[in-house]
């Protein structure tokens, strides 16, 4: 393709609302152009990579018995009232109504679409199992998009859905998928790991997310150097190791504590470290309130506290409901004559003894306080998130690191075939919920990811799996008949096989050079001055090597170069 002729409205500065580096990159190699908040239009060189990138979804979808179809974006209400996510998908969902007032959703996702489908068309066991994938524009009105591509409200997923008789056949689809997914990660060129990850009200089912590892990643990847072993930290299950700190009972003793608000506030006062103060929040479980006891140091963890009680909801009690509970304000709450709500406290709780707790009355809190003989705990748990350094579930000290998720395996099991009655007959012809399975890859995401991973201070550096072009040549001078003739010449019969982009542009050399490096293409061919000699400069993008090269000898060139990339 002559760059003369191509769209790619390269930008000296970025726009300062561009936080992360892929969409600093993005905008200023000219690939993408906002159009709404969360929304953007790929131009040409973007549109080649994302075509890059889904032939190899395609690919590995393909080796595993994925069938490609496509569902319409714009989903029925109805649909949703059955799976009953109508309700429960909240403000994330796009709505709109037609010109019949009837109501409906632009798909953040396609459960209910291919769950309708499958249990209309397939009834026997015989036709099961079966895997079905589309590529497709997904729309979520997120509360905040942002980094450009990583978190938009339009976005390009790969969703793919699988069917089954039995949980073993579920399992093999669900081990396969994974294999698919390590591949498509690998093979794009990305640094990632997969986790366990929370499957929310779901429960008991088995979910990994794919997270490419990126400084930007919104979210923390709990792994150990120990094993293989890798979770999402709201999932980092922290196994309890007693570490009792007992000393002597004392008396209960209420002391006035002023200005005092936090736990490390109380902490300072009573001249303790922040870990052997308690703090007590209140918790509004579906429609109970509870208590939770938890160290200083450590945090409530809702997805915990959500698996724990096999509940989707969970939430902070606010200010008014607490004082109505207790009589007193956040800050000064404690489990000290609790008797209308039930108490559950984390593990390491358990450690200490003479606690300080607040003692529900403003300004006023408990010291020596002691488990059992001044109130009772309901339960232990593990209701907290893990900290870097604590022994993860496989006996290894947990370290931390910041992940992009890129895609997401899920069993699903009878969720959707149970409430909207997707059934098929077994070898004994009774019916059977079908077992479902789901897996999503953010498409567009991905794209961004790989930039995250590859770029340095001047542009991008392609994978040469994904890159938009193999080679770039750019003439120099093109007013230079020698330069030009030669720069053609070269284009033409590098063509034939390989992609070229070819800078034919009448632009000074310094404004193509620029160009080429944000576009970030593998390999550069610059015909220049010495091509009346017949002598071309060859550069390696990634190293930014630069080879002199006789016309005759440019292919084994470019071949040498792609071999260590
Ligand atoms: P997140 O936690 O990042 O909001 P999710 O878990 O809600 O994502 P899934 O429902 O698992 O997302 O969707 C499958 C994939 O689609 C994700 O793994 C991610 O790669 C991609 N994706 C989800 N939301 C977005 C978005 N707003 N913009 C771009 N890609 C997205
Ligand atoms: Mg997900």
């Amino acid at each position: 393709m002559k760059q003369s002729k191509m769209f790619i409205p390269t930008l000296r500065e970025v726009p300062n609302d561009a936080e992360s580096k892929s969409h600093q990159l993005l905008l200023k190699a000219g690939m993408i152009k906002q159009v709404a908040s969360g929304m953007y239009s790929y131009l040409p060189i973007a549109k080649r990579v994302l075509n890059k990138i889904e032939a190899i979804v395609r690919e590995e979808m393909e080796a595993i018995d994925g069938i490609e179809i496509l569902m319409p974006v714009l989903q029925p209400s109805e649909l949703w009232m059955e799976s009953g996510r109508w309700q429960s998908y909240g403000a994330e969902l796009m709505r709109m109504t037609d010109r019949h007032g009837r109501e409906f959703a632009l798909g953040p996702t396609h459960e209910e679409i291919i769950t309708s489908l499958v249990r209309d068309e397939l009834k026997s066991y015989k036709k099961l199992p079966i895997t079905l994938f589309q590529i497709q524009n997904k729309f979520r009105d997120e509360k905040r998009p942002r980094f450009g591509l990583l978190r938009g409200r339009e976005f390009i997923m790969k969703d793919a859905y699988s069917f089954h008789a039995t949980e073993e056949s579920l399992d093999k689809t669900y081990q396969d998928m994974y294999q698919a997914y390590t591949n498509i990660f690998n093979r794009v060129g990305l640094l990632f790991r997969p986790v366990i990850a929370d499957s929310g009200a779901i429960g008991g089912s088995h979910t990994h997310e794919f997270m490419a590892l990126a400084e930007i990643g919104e979210d923390t990847i709990c792994y150990t150097d120990g094993s293989d072993y890798a979770a999402n930290i709201e999932k980092a299950e922290v196994v309890y190791h007693a570490k009792p700190e007992h000393t002597e009972e004392k008396a209960l003793e209420k002391v006035h504590t002023p200005g005092v608000k936090t736990a490390q506030a109380l902490a300072d006062f009573l001249g303790k470290r922040l870990d052997e103060i308690v703090k007590s929040m209140i918790v509004k479980v579906d429609d109970q309130y509870v208590m939770f006891l938890i160290r200083g140091h450590h945090e409530l963890n809702d997805v915990k506290v959500k698996a724990y009680f096999g509940t989707e909801f969970v939430e902070m009690a606010t200010q008014d409901e607490i004082v109505a509970i207790l009589g007193a304000n956040p800050g000064s709450l404690g489990p000290v004559g609790v008797d209308k709500i039930e108490i559950y406290a984390d593990n390491s709780v358990q450690d200490l003894n003479n606690l300080a707790v607040g003692a529900n009355e403003d300004e006023y809190h408990y010291i020596n306080a002691n488990i059992a003989r001044d109130f009772n705990v309901k339960a232990f748990g593990d209701f907290r998130f893990i900290l870097e350094g604590e022994l993860a579930a496989d006996g290894h000290p947990v370290k931390f690191a910041e992940g992009i998720e890129v895609g997401q395996v899920f069993k699903l099991g009878t969720k959707y075939s149970e409430s909207m009655n997707a059934t098929f007959l077994n070898d004994q012809g009774r019916a059977e919920p079908m077992i479902m399975g789901c897996y999503g890859i953010g498409v567009s995401r991905t794209l961004s990811a790989v930039i995250e991973q590859h770029h340095d201070d001047k542009g991008i550096i392609w994978p040469t799996s994904i890159t938009p072009y193999d080679v770039h040549v750019i003439s120099v001078n093109p007013k230079q008949e020698a330069q030009q003739a030669l720069a053609d010449q070269l284009y033409t019969e590098l063509k034939a096989n390989y992609d070229v982009l070819y800078d034919d542009r009448n632009e000074r050399a310094g404004v193509k050079f620029n160009d080429a490096d944000l576009i970030g293409i593998p390999v550069r061919v610059v015909v220049g001055k010495q091509a009346a000699e017949g002598i071309v400069e060859v550069k390696n993008r990634k190293t930014g090597e630069s080879f002199e090269v006789s016309v005759d000898a440019i292919e084994e060139k470019i071949k040498s170069i792609y071999a260590t990339l």
